[in-house]
Parts: structure tokens; sequence; C-alpha cells
């Protein structure tokens, strides 16, 4: 590396670019971020993701540490159980998850426009809202220029493409790299979490993430969104003196709309939407949700029912082939500019931010002299594409996410329906099983011995 800093450009403030920022400044290297959103409370953000080891020892190890502290004060409540339903919402499996003691061991809710508040926490100064990135060039002296749809530029010494799946930068630079429909639609609501809603489901619901088998092919998930501050945005009473004083310290507050609900979201293979799915926005949605859905408990109608309008969004998923490697150079990607993965295992942001803490320890290295900038991005890509591509194959035949899954044909998906249900019902009530389950779960998605 010269004696000069680098300067990093990143494009699209998502989560692993926004965790990436955060890594490098701390480490002293120069960064600017370019998000073609207007502001920061653009884009349809009020769901659930949910962070597990992976991304929580990413956040912890590239925000500053009173700013992962407020990440954890302002997760929702941590789920307890993993449920299996049917459509009846009969439980044919309940496992026991593990106490959310450990800052990073353990599986978070969190609602997406909450963590992109946090992340932008104390960013002011280095995200550049309203900048759509068009195109790059690279130079000679070793330098990378964005250009942006308003006419104005960004030089650098290295350009991140962390600007989701239908990256601009991916398309310019890797164009045999692509996505492909996986088949599949989900239609997500988000319904207000009243007294009424609340009653609507049993406890272990109420507490817990389930996974809804329905008959037909119609598959669902519904999380229960608690959070510590309640509609007027007042802290609720019990929450800890510690995470109470942060969060009344936290500016991030102001701009966060996000308040408890329940996430449930209603999917199948494309094959059962009508074909203008995609366009359907409101009642119209919620409505069609209502018709897939006619077998369904009538407590799980009600809830659809009763979603917010503004908050249904049809979503076609997304995954993507393998890369061959490539030569590394001045421009690089994470995230889901580089590997979309379907929603089957919820490891999509967590692999993002796992990007984001690698890249962000090679560049230190190259800053550090141990190598140059280009070997440092060559390291990076070469440990970062196996893991990165094997997430990506592991979730698209998970959780009927593939719209070719055996699930979805005429007379095998009833088979594979039972077949389903039977495994998670066995498995949940040997012991030894549930805790191999239980055990494996956690290991996949990256907890520490
Ligand atoms: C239904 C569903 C549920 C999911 N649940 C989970 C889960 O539970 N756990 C999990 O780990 N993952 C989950 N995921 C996956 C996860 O959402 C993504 O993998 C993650 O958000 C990817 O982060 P990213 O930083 O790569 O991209 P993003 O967070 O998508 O950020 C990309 C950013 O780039 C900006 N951008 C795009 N184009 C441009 C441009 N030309 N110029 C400037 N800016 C641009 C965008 O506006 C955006 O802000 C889920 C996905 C879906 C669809």
């Amino acid at each position: 590396m010269t004696d000069r800093l680098p300067h990093v450009i990143i494009i699209g403030a998502g989560t692993g670019g926004l965790c990436l920022a955060h890594g490098l400044r701390r480490a002293g290297i120069r960064v600017s971020v370019h998000e073609r959103y207007r502001t920061r409370g653009e884009g349809l953000l009020g769901y659930r993701v949910g962070i597990g080891p992976t991304g929580s020892r990413a956040l912890r190890e590239c925000l500053p540490p009173e700013l992962f502290d407020v990440f954890l004060a302002t997760c929702a409540r941590s789920p307890r159980y993993f449920n299996v339903l049917t459509q009846r919402m009969r439980r044919t499996a309940s496992f026991t998850l593990r106490p959310d003691t450990d800052p990073v061991n353990t599986e978070r809710s969190v609602a997406r426009m909450t963590l992109r508040q946090v992340l932008l926490t104390g960013m002011e100064d280095v995200v550049r809202f309203d900048q759509e990135f068009t195109r790059y060039e690279q130079r000679d002296d070793g330098t990378v220029t964005a250009h942006f749809a308003d006419g104005t530029t960004a030089t650098g010494d290295l350009l991140v493409a962390a600007d989701g799946t239908h990256s601009a930068v991916r398309r310019q630079y890797l164009p045999h790299a692509v996505t492909r429909d996986a088949g599949t639609i989900n239609i997500a609501t988000r319904i207000p979490l009243t007294a009424h809603t609340r009653k609507l489901l049993p406890e272990r619901v109420e507490k817990g993430i389930s996974l809804i088998f329905g008959t037909g092919g119609m598959m669902g998930v519904l999380h229960v969104m608690e959070f510590p501050w309640d509609r007027d945005g007042a802290l609720k009473p019990g929450v800890h003196p510690a995470d109470a004083e942060l969060l009344q310290r936290w500016p991030g507050r102001a701009h966060d709309p996000t308040r408890d609900n329940i996430n449930l979201i209603v999917w199948s293979t494309a094959r059962r939407f009508p074909a203008d799915v995609m366009r359907l926005r409101g009642d119209e949605l919620i409505q069609l949700a209502l018709r897939l859905t006619r077998t369904w408990h009538p407590n799980l109608r009600e809830l659809l029912a009763r979603a917010e309008p503004g908050s249904a969004l049809p979503i076609r998923v997304t995954t993507s082939e393998p890369v061959p490697p490539w030569k590394s150079s001045t421009v690089t990607l994470l995230g889901d500019a580089i590997h979309t993965m379907t929603p089957g295992r919820g490891v999509g942001a967590n692999t993002a931010l796992r990007d984001a803490a690698l890249l962000c320890r090679q560049l230190r290295l190259a800053v550090a002299g141990d190598k140059t900038l280009v070997e440092a991005v060559a390291d990076y890509e070469a440990a970062m594409l196996p893991y990165g591509f094997a997430r990506v194959a592991d979730s698209l035949n998970r959780s009927g996410t593939n719209g070719d899954d055996r699930m979805y044909k005429p007379v095998v998906g009833r088979l594979a329906l039972l077949g389903a249900r039977g495994y998670f019902g066995v498995t949940s009530r040997v012991p030894r099983l549930a805790r191999k389950f239980v055990d494996d779960f956690y290991t996949y998605r990256g907890e520490e011995d």
C-alpha cells in the first residue's frame, strides 16, 4: 500500500454497505457511501430480518462499541420457540430456542427500518443520499471513478458494490454473473400488535417464529415483533435502565417509525399467483392473500384481513448462479450484489455483514502495509465466493423457496408436505433429535464455541 490512506467508495447504504463503512471509518480509512434513496426513511423496510451469530459478530467487529449496544437495545424481543404449524394452526413441532443473554451467540429479531437507522447513526457526513450509481471507470493510475445519475462523480482507490440484488456495478463488472427467478412469490404483510391481535395467537406462536406448512403448497411464516418502545415511541416500563439510557440518547429513534407488529408472510410457487401479482398493492394484495389461504385457520385469516394495506408487498424470490473466480481489481462486491440468495435459511443479511467484516479486515491489512490493496481484495474474494455461494445453494433448497420444490407438485406435493411435517414432528418429540436440531440451527448461523 502507498503511504496515502485509501479512499473507498461504497455503492448502496444497505445492511452490508453501512456495516463496511463503519468498520472502515473505525480503521481510519476514508469512505463515502452513495445511496439512490432520497432520504434515510425511504423504502419499504418495515419487515423483520433475523440476525444470528454471524451477523451479530460482524456488527460487533465493525460498529463503535456504543452503537453495537444500541443495536442490541433496539432489537425486538427474541423468539423463544421455533414452531411448525399446519394451516389450521395445529402445532406439529415446537423447539425451544436459547435465551438471548449472549450479545453474539443468539438469534435476534430485527426490524429492517430500525437496523437501517442504527447503521446510519453517526454516518451523516459519510452517506450521500439521492445518488444513483450508473457506471464506473477504472484508470491506469489505480483510481476508480463512480458516475451518478445526477451527473456527479466520486473518485477513490476502491469501489465496493453493496447495491443489492439488481446491482448496477455487477452488471458492468461481471456481466456474466446473473441472478434468476427462484420460482416462488411471497406476499409480506404487517399487522399492528394490539391486545386483540395478540389474543389470536397461541402463547408459543406469540413468543416464537412459526413456519406454516399449508396444504395445496401454501406456506407461511409468522413473527411477533415487540420493541422496547410503545406506539407513541415512548420507552415501555421495565426496559433495563442501561438500555433505556442508551435509547434516550440515540438520535435514530426520531427517524424510526417502527412499532410493535406481527409479520405474516405467505408464499407459494409463482404458478399459484395471478400474472399481475407484482403490480398489486394494498387491499388488492391482501384480498389475494386471503383467497389463497381460504382453508387457513380463521385467526390467521383475521390477521391477514387486519394487515396495514400500505405494508402489503409482493416479493419475487430471486437467487443467483455461482460465478467462477475473476481477476481481482479495484472494484469488488459484497452481499446480495454478488450472492443473492432466497430467504430459505434467513442468512442473506448475515452473509452481507460477514462479507463487510471480512473485507474490512483485509483492507486494514493493506493499510498496515502487509499486502497491496488489490491483494487484499483478492484474499477477500477468495474466501467470500465459496461461503457465499454455499449459502445460495443451501437457501434455495430449503423451506420451499424454490418453485420447483416437490412440495408444489400436484400429487407428490401432498406426500412431501406430510413428510416435512412428520420430520419436524418426530424431531421435536425425541429429546436427542430436538437437541441436535437446535444445536445445528445455531451452528449453521455461526455460533462460536
Ligand atoms: C422476504 C425476505 C426475508 C429475508 N429474511 C432474512 C433474514 O431473516 N435474515 C437474513 O440474514 N436475511 C434475510 N433476507 C435477505 C436480506 O434481506 C438481504 O440478503 C440483505 O438485505 C442484503 O443486504 P445488502 O447490503 O447486500 O443489500 P441491501 O440491504 O438490499 O442494500 C442495497 C442498497 O443499495 C441501494 N442501491 C441499489 N441500487 C443502487 C444504485 N444504482 N445506486 C445507489 N444505491 C443503490 C439500495 O437502495 C439499498 O439501500 C430476507 C430477504 C427477503 C426477500
